[in-house]
């Protein structure tokens, strides 16, 4: 820490782990180094010009008037009778209603210094970055109501450090830590159990179990709504004590599967090894066996050998291909623009350099402000790390496992001098076309630190392999001498596990604290007014009906509904009923569950039920006048029936939540939407919905959260539902099934693949590094339970994460260091496994090296997420300048301490060339622009999406696609499935590259926009659009028709292709001159000026002058 003399206790303190005792903090304590460079001055010199508002703002929150005396309870029973009127709905007005959201929010100010460690910590004077400072956003704050929480279920090894002491070689495989098995006393063991005393949900016992299936019941509808239950204690959320361990070995029912099947599988011969399974993770087709193991490339069998990153000849996207070939060559083959950079480009450039014939590609001198033409063609491929060939040959690819450097630096004083940030990008359960799955009885590990084995240890002879992460030499077990793949003895190298920088484990009971949970899956609706205006239940239920045999699970999987609006309705669909019986409380403040014991119900025995029930919900609160919205009861009695088994639960909401727990007010001043000053209320207004989530996912609770909403909810205190839980947010504005059909499809083919895709239950994801280096932020959707443990109580194949990392020791005599993330889950299937991601990087001492090696995506996505955890602990004026700085600081970095010879212009690393752009386009970015009116929902939801998309989505998201595709041809097209694929290549996002006589599409990630010209091709219009004349485009076109023509079927096959790629469906909409959506088409043109922001020469001439001061 010498090299540090910055250090301040004060921005040290941050990341404390949560749990107590438990997880040694020692090596770990995160101490960030704190950068020693001085700030530069803060970037406030050009101030955008006053906001232009170009949408009306709507009225902050409509209410939709009921009357007063309204009846709460007039829907008809379940079954579609005739209406008809239960004696006991008519009364249950809950009178003394607490008024909305008096007692939750807090100032701004204050909630979010409760969200975030050291809040109160002195802002730097001037913006600019403090790598490796930033206190973690994720950890819990120490003032926090919940207890901490135990090591999470299931996982083995809790005290793991790479720094840690070896423990005893017999603690390597013990299963539960004595401490956690204490907690399953109080615990309700099993799905199908009760609850217990210990959640104070005891079942009502003096009502009488609901018979009549043809009234739903309402109870306690006489009285006053804070009584308590019918019997038990009231339960009260706080009182709650969230166990730190799961349930242990009970009467939950094994799996079908049972774990000692698996390793008593086994093997009749020597081996442990059942089988190396080439099963397609997501796909059926069967992998290459035997060493094609080793690299597993995401393309479709029969793509895989379509030679170079560059060739067009791939059906994947170039930048997707790139990041699946097992690159060979170092260093990184820089993609130069066809026809390339002319002579005037290259010579003044390269002039200047002192090394002109080994200076490599991506180290090459650009004068950003003389190139005019930097975009690529084609997407950029991730760098390649310079390592010896056999090592690169069977790295991580890339798509799973990234990192912002690809060259790490020896110390972390080098890294502070090169001023980019240190992170990892992790998509770690991506959909792959191709996972080596391994069934052992025993998994190798590194007794030291737990690393599994992975291809970077050293073997020092066949019995002893030295772990690459903290060098401890480890004993090969007996069973992995025999290679199951070449079927030798004596060969442990050649193992999958040692072949594999991506591998899947099925866990032996060791990594069992309970048996593997059930798919369980409860979903929670909005009923009020609002939301059935919306149309949005039909489209569920009908997703759900579709689709519901593609539900991942087996045949222990459950299944629940509740309904909500000022009551919550409860949905009992036991086997043996004749139809669904609808139960209602009312007495949301002090909820309880009426039948704990048939709302989350068996599928396969209660199919009918389920169907019966999704057909008749959208015509059962048809006539609804009720516009309140319990949300918070509603998500409390979830948590209640998802509590005993943990599972994932879906919830739609519609609008504020304005009654009762968790109620909200609006906080968007509309006026404030264009605002250049900064923007408030980005920091939850109360900790309700964290406080819940962090219960959640003590309980292995994921909380997905749909919004579809035309009226602010307060994405930014709704959000943290499932920020915390490992969930994920849907977000769809202005959705209405009649004014807004194309979010309507959207929200069918997100729906579509939510319902269908992969799942893990109670999973945790650990990353450990090599010696020397630690983690200290996290980014994401997740609980972190430790230093370097993530709590996922469900992960998705479409979620990502980001790390921060810091050199803590130097890394003098290491020539590379590994990364491991390590991904323990339970699948739908009931099987607990663990999928192993291992990075290996060179280590480096030269700043022209680590130059070398920066992966501008990652750079830029990892930027991101520092800045959306900055515009909340600080301001997003803070983030704005923090960005521009990291630009200002990285290039004056190279200048002075990486190029020899000076030059005027603004200079950077080929490798670089494309960062201004790509902060520059994170500034107009909606999360962080200003002086463009936006909503405050659309904003944090745009900043939610930076945190949590993988960077190949997320990078859309900051920098769109623009193709010209009025003239797509055959040439050089994609040939997939006997489908041709055209190939357009990119532009710059600027006026300049439109056309009138043209056609544009830009792809924005999550919405693409087909501009057409006012002169287009009609040749287009006819054969494409199908319409005779530009006049005569609708404008609400979002289809594009299916004509049998050679243009319409490129144009379809092109746009579906794109959309293929991406787990979330974007929405096509056509931009003409009058078009709605024109003004976000051009706020995506980046490289122009608007009235608020500059263009991207002015942004380079502000850059340059700051560099040069
Ligand atoms: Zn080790």
């Amino acid at each position: 820490m010498t090299h540090q003399p910055n250090y301040s206790p004060m921005q040290a303190k941050a990341p404390a782990p949560p749990g107590p005792g438990l997880y040694p903090s020692g090596p770990y304590q995160p101490v960030p180094p704190v950068s020693s460079y001085q700030p530069v001055p803060p970037v406030s010199s050009y101030q955008p010009v006053p906001p232009v508002s170009s949408y009306q703002p709507g009225p902050p929150l409509t209410s939709y008037p009921a009357s007063p005396g309204q009846p709460l309870l007039t829907r008809p029973p379940m079954g579609g009778l005739p209406s008809h009127t239960p004696p006991q709905s008519a009364s249950p007005s809950p009178g003394p209603r607490l008024p909305p959201a008096q007692a939750t929010p807090p100032p701004p100010s204050v909630s979010s210094s409760s969200y975030y460690q050291n809040p109160q910590q002195p802002q730097p004077m001037a913006p600019s970055w403090q790598y490796n400072t930033a206190p973690p956003p994720m950890g819990p704050p120490a003032s926090m109501s919940t207890p901490p929480r135990g090591p999470v279920a299931n996982h083995v090894n809790p005290a793991v450090s790479s720094t840690a002491p070896p423990p005893p070689s017999s603690a390597v495989y013990t299963s539960a830590p004595p401490a956690h098995v204490s907690h399953s006393a109080t615990q309700p063991p099993g799905p199908r159990m009760p609850p217990t005393s210990a959640h104070g949900y005891t079942q009502p016992g003096t009502v009488p179990p609901p018979m009549n299936p043809m009234a739903p019941h309402t109870y306690q509808p006489s009285r006053a709504p804070y009584g308590p239950p019918p019997t038990g204690p009231p339960p009260t959320m706080k009182a709650t004590p969230p166990p730190t361990g799961p349930p242990m070995g009970n009467a939950t029912p094994p799996p079908p599967k049972a774990v000692g099947t698996v390793a008593g599988n086994g093997p009749q011969a020597p081996n442990s090894y059942n089988h190396v399974d080439n099963k397609m993770a997501g796909l059926p087709q069967p992998g290459p066996p035997g060493r094609h193991l080793g690299h597993y490339p995401s393309l479709p069998p029969g793509y895989q050998n379509t030679s170079t990153p560059h060739n067009t000849t791939s059906p994947m996207h170039p930048a997707m291909q790139a990041a699946t070939q097992p690159y060979t060559q170092a260093p990184q083959p820089y993609q130069q623009p066809p026809g390339g950079p002319g002579p005037a480009q290259l010579s003044p450039s390269l002039a200047a350099m002192s090394l002109q014939s080994s200076t490599p590609e991506a180290l090459r001198v650009v004068n950003l402000l003389q190139e005019r033409n930097l975009l690529p063609p084609r997407p950029i491929p991730a760098p390649t790390p310079c390592l010896p060939q056999d090592l690169q040959k069977i790295n991580c690819n890339p798509e799973v496992f990234r990192s912002t450097l690809t060259s790490i630096p020896q110390t972390q004083s080098l890294l502070n001098k090169a001023k980019m940030p240190l992170g990892l990008l992790l998509h770690p359960f991506k959909d792959l076309s191709q996972l080596p799955v391994v069934t052992s009885s025993t998994i190798v590990r590194c007794r030291s630190c737990r690393t599994y084995i992975n291809p970077f240890v050293s073997f020092l002879d066949q019995r002893r392999w030295k772990c690459n992460l903290c060098y401890r030499v480890n004993d090969v077990p007996e069973e992995f001498m025999y290679n199951p793949v070449s079927r030798s003895y004596g060969e442990p190298h050649k193992r999958p596990e040692v072949q594999n920088a991506t591998i899947e484990f099925i866990a032996p009971s060791e990594y069992m604290l309970r048996p593997p949970q059930p798919a369980v899956y409860l979903f929670v609706l909005d009923v009020s007014h609002n939301a059935v205006e919306t149309g949005y239940l039909n489209v569920f239920c009908q997703s759900l009906l579709d689709n519901i045999n593609a539900l991942p699970g087996d045949s222990r999987t459950k299944v629940g509904f509740i309904t909500f609006d000022s009551t919550i309705h409860f949905y009992n669909l036991q086997e043996g009923l004749s139809q669904p019986q609808m139960l209602i409380v009312s007495d949301i403040e002090d909820i309880f569950l009426p039948t704990p014991d048939s709302l989350l119900v068996n599928l396969n025995e209660c199919k009918e039920l389920v169907q019966d029930l999704l057909k008749s919900l959208p015509t059962l609160f048809e006539k609804t006048m009720e516009t309140q919205s319990a949300l918070g009861s509603a998500l409390q009695a979830a948590f209640k029936l998802l509590s005993p088994t943990g599972g994932r639960m879906s919830v739609f909401q519609t609008q504020l939540p304005n009654l009762g727990v968790g109620a909200l007010q609006s906080r968007e001043d509309p006026n404030q939407r264009a605002s250049a000053k900064d923007i408030q209320h980005l920091s939850p207004a109360t900790d309700f919905y964290k406080k819940l989530a962090l219960d959640c996912s003590g309980q292995q609770v994921a909380v997905d959260l749909f919004l579809l909403s035309s009226q602010y909810c307060d994405l930014a205190s709704l959000g943290c539902i499932s920020r915390y839980s490992a969930g994920s947010v849907y977000y769809y504005p202005s959705y209405h099934h009649q004014h807004n059909p194309a979010q309507v499809e959207c929200f069918q083919k997100d729906l579509k693949r939510y319902i269908t895709r992969k799942i893990g239950f109670e999973a945790v994801m650990r990353i450990r590094c090599t010696k020397g280096l630690s983690i200290h932020t996290f980014h994401g959707n997740f609980f972190v339970r430790s230093t370097d443990l993530l709590s996922l109580p469900n992960v998705n194949p479409d979620a990502g994460f980001a790390v921060q990392m810091s050199i803590e020791e130097n890394l003098d005599d290491m020539q590379v260091v590994s990364f491991q993330a390590a991904l323990l889950y339970t699948s739908s299937k009931g099987e607990r496994r663990i999928r192993v991601h291992t990075l290996c990087l060179p280590v480096v001492n030269s700043l022209s090296d680590i130059f070398a090696g920066a992966d501008v995506q990652a750079i830029s996505g990892l930027l991101a997420c520092m800045a959306v955890d900055r515009s909340v602990t600080a301001s997003l004026s803070d983030a704005r300048d923090a960005m521009t700085n990291a630009a200002i600081d990285s290039l004056t970095s190279y200048r002075q301490s990486v190029l020899t010879i000076q030059q005027p212009g603004l200079l950077a690393p080929a490798c670089l060339r494309l960062f201004p752009l790509f902060i520059l386009a994170l500034l107009k970015q909606k999360s962080f622009r200003t002086g463009t009116s936006t909503r405050l929902d659309d904003r944090v939801f745009a900043m939610c999406q930076l945190k949590y998309q993988p960077l190949a989505y997320a990078m859309l998201m900051i920098h769109p696609s623009l193709y010209r595709i009025d003239d797509l041809t055959d040439e050089g097209a994609l040939n997939i499935s006997e489908r041709t694929i055209p190939q357009p290549i990119l532009l710059q996002l600027s006026v300049e590259k439109l056309s009138r006589e043209a056609a544009f599409l830009m792809d924005a990630g999550t919405v693409m926009y087909l501009w057409i010209g006012r002169n287009c091709n009609p040749n287009f219009l006819s054969q494409v659009l199908g319409v005779p004349s530009y006049a005569s485009v609708p404008d609400n076109l979002f289809m594009l028709p299916e004509l049998d023509t050679a243009e319409s079927q490129r144009t379809r096959a092109f746009i579906g292709w794109l959309r293929d790629q991406r787990p979330f469906f974007p929405s096509l909409r056509v931009i003409r001159d009058e078009s709605q959506w024109k003004a976000s088409f051009m706020q995506n043109m980046i490289e122009d000026r608007t009235e608020s922001a500059l263009s991207y020469y002015e942004f380079l001439l502000h850059l340059q002058q700051q560099i040069s001061k």
